[in-house]
């Protein structure tokens, strides 16, 4: 059986490693030429934060000890006020829960790296762009490649998507929703010793509104830097006068690390944010959309390539279980991952609100304490929404909806407290129990399995 993996991202390589193991034979088609024959430095340098689900399948693949081996560990969120004030939060119950840092650029190089060690082949500057999917073939302007299987890693832009939009018609559904926050990156240079200039254990975040900044460590003592703004104030920030006033407003702690910002801000791309929903993901027992191809979502709860992992390892297992039975393993895979990819498109939506606005709120930031204490207390029936989300193999619809059990129950426990000292932990509990407990119970989610 020929299958075909159209994109090599850092999905389509999975995907193809993923196959491979399985037994089949397989190709990766990818537009670019060899990313590893450029400059890294060139173009942009996004972090991602590499979490249980992408962490799960590595191991599953074998190859999370070289992966881990290029990320930063970091333990938390620290906020910083206009006035300079920092605030940290820590992501995990303790110590042993951290986010990995990682750049996009080496992750997909290593990803490469690892598929040729596979022997599987990838054809580079080759475009997919048109298919015929009931004949299954990939056509190009120089003849065309047949498949029986087509997974289409395409990214956000896909045209394995766009084909399926074509061939179903109206019972296709397709929306790309634009956030109307875009971002640019620049880098936080480390200082002259070589060292970070700011804490590496922690996410950073300036929170002012619609418009903040972010930074996240890489590995070799810098900070990649993200500003997000909304999509018209892009065009507003003209000058290097102006954009300089800007960070002198907003982001004054910062200015006297960043020596090159407003040559970068005007060197660096805008990035566009939204969400796309597509529905259905796959196209009789032929075709698949996995990763962004299925699912962009806007980058707040650092999920896009991790649920994108968990699409592979869905589909490996399902694989494991029905063998060659295509048409069943495919219409698991959409009855299962497309509400966990709408899931994780609202709860990053949601994100946005909460990293842009609230995470200077000192309310939330209560809320956030109160909800640590009762993760600490209660471990084997209390697991934050993020720590779910994050830390857990626990699908993402699941995740989202226990939150919601959880908001009110955190809404109710601190209704009449603004101290920790005054937490009724016999409250917490009876609410727990009589709220959170049957509903866990009845899912059978095991908070306590942590599986790294
Ligand atoms: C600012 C930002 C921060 C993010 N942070 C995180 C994070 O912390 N954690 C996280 O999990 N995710 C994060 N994401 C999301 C993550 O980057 C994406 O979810 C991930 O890169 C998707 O991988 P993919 O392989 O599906 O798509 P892509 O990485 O887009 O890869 C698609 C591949 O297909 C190729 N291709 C496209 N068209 C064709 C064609 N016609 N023919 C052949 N090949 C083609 C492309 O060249 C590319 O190589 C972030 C995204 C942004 C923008």
């Amino acid at each position: 059986m020929k299958m075909i993996v159209a994109g090599a991202g850092l999905v389509g390589c999975a995907m193809a490693i993923a196959l491979k193991q399985e037994g089949h034979e397989v190709e990766l088609i990818e537009k670019r030429s060899d990313p590893r024959l450029q400059d890294l430095s060139s173009g942009r340098s996004i972090n991602l934060i590499v979490t249980a689900k992408a962490i799960n399948l590595f191991q599953q693949l074998g190859i999370w000890d070289d992966v881990k081996k290029i990320t930063v560990p970091v333990y938390g969120r620290m906020m910083h006020s206009v006035e300079g004030e920092l605030t940290y939060q820590a992501y995990g119950r303790d110590d042993s829960e951290y986010n990995n840092s990682i750049s996009r650029g080496m992750m997909n190089n290593l990803l490469l790296d690892k598929v040729e060690e596979f022997d599987i082949p990838i054809h580079f500057e080759k475009e997919v762009s048109q298919i015929d999917l009931k004949a299954r073939k990939i056509i190009f302007e120089d003849g065309g490649i047949s498949y029986d299987k087509l997974f289409g890693c395409d990214g956000a832009g896909s045209p394995v998507r766009a084909a399926l939009i074509s061939e179903l018609g109206k019972s296709a559904s397709y929306q790309v929703e634009p956030l109307g926050v875009d971002y640019k990156e620049f880098l936080m240079p480390a200082d002259r010793s070589g060292n970070y200039a700011i804490d590496e254990r922690s996410l950073h975040i300036w929170p002012r509104g619609k418009h903040f900044l972010m930074a996240l460590p890489n590995l070799e003592g810098s900070f990649t830097m993200t500003l997000y703004m909304p999509t018209e104030w892009f065009k507003e920030y003209d000058t290097e006068e102006k954009i300089e006033a800007y960070f002198k407003e907003f982001y004054p702690d910062v200015l006297e690390f960043l020596p090159n910002f407003t040559k970068e801000y005007f060197k660096n791309p805008e990035g566009f944010l939204g969400t796309v929903r597509m529905n259905p993901w796959i196209y009789e027992d032929s075709v698949a959309l996995l990763g962004d191809a299925a699912h962009a979502i806007v980058p707040f709860f650092g999920q896009g390539m991790n649920c994108g992992m968990s699409d592979i390892q869905f589909i490996r297992e399902r694989m494991k279980a029905h063998g060659e039975d295509w048409s069943q393993i495919l219409k698991e895979y959409q009855s299962h991952q497309k509400p966990n990819g709408d899931a994780i498109a609202d709860l990053s939506l949601e994100n946005f609100e909460e990293m842009s606005a609230k995470v200077g709120d000192e309310r939330f930031l209560f809320k956030k304490r109160v909800e640590k204490v009762l993760e600490n207390k209660f471990p084997d029936t209390y697991r934050s929404r993020y720590g779910m989300t994050v830390y857990t193999l626990i699908p993402y619809h699941q995740a989202l909806a226990a939150g919601e059990i959880q908001q009110e129950l955190l809404d109710e426990l601190i209704r009449d407290i603004d101290d920790i000292e005054q937490l009724d932990l016999n409250k917490a509990k009876s609410l727990i129990d009589g709220m959170l407990l049957p509903w866990l119970k009845k899912r059978e989610l095991d908070l306590t399995k942590h599986p790294f």
